[in-house]
């Protein structure tokens, strides 16, 4: 990936993530403590204040880099797992991954998040868009049907009962809310879909 377009793909994920934070701190106050929308924002805005460095930079190590960045500034639960995210993607991912590079990346960087969270999909948690996400990306979906499924995915973790994470402390009144880091997933990917070409 050319500098141009990672600078243009960290653009857009601060830009997507800035236009919705306030719907991520209100699906947060729901069932969790409010501070999801901040905690993304103040994130990835670190991470566009350092776009030209990082994109200066190979994928696998730019990618790491924005990783590190995410675990310093984001905070919360979030943090360190989409931290471990970008990390484990740059860790798996050759510096120039064709569709089936990505698709096994994002599967071992699943994991990754999955073994820092002790979550599963089904728990009502961003693996619950990351998961479909990486079954439309084997299947060969293009770029946006993968943005709706990933939407979709979202939607469904509405009637969710949370198990991880502070929506858990509420049970059964964890259900009938989307869980706020699904849908800053689905807004992360959206941004990446629309900004990469050919994905
Ligand atoms: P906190 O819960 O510490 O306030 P945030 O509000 O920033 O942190 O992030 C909450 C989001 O993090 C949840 O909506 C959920 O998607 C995700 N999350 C929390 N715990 C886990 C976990 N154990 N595994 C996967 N995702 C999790
Ligand atoms: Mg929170």
């Amino acid at each position: 990936m050319a500098a141009s377009d990672f600078s243009r793909l960290i653009a857009a994920a601060a830009d997507t993530i800035a236009a919705h934070a306030e719907e991520l701190t209100a699906l947060d106050q729901a069932i969790g403590d409010g501070d999801h929308g901040l905690n993304m924002q103040r994130g990835f805005e670190a991470v566009r204040a350092e776009a030209d460095a990082f994109a200066a930079k190979s994928l696998p190590d730019a990618l790491t880099a924005v990783g590190t960045k995410l675990v310093m500034t984001v905070g919360g639960a979030s943090g360190p797992l989409f931290g471990t995210l970008f990390m484990a993607l740059g860790r798996e991912l050759p510096p120039a991954p064709d569709r089936a590079a990505l698709t096994a990346a994002l599967g071992k960087a699943i994991e990754a998040v999955s073994a820092r969270g002790k979550s599963q999909p089904g728990q009502k948690t961003m693996l619950d868009v990351l998961q479909p996400v990486y079954e439309a990306l084997a299947q060969g979906k293009a770029g946006t049907e993968i943005a709706e499924a990933a939407d979709r995915a979202a939607d469904a973790t509405v009637p969710m009962k949370a198990l991880r994470g502070r929506a858990s402390f509420l049970g059964e009144r964890s259900i009938g809310h989307m869980d706020a880091g699904a849908r800053s997933t689905a807004l992360l990917v959206r941004a990446v879909a629309e900004t990469v070409e050919g994905f």
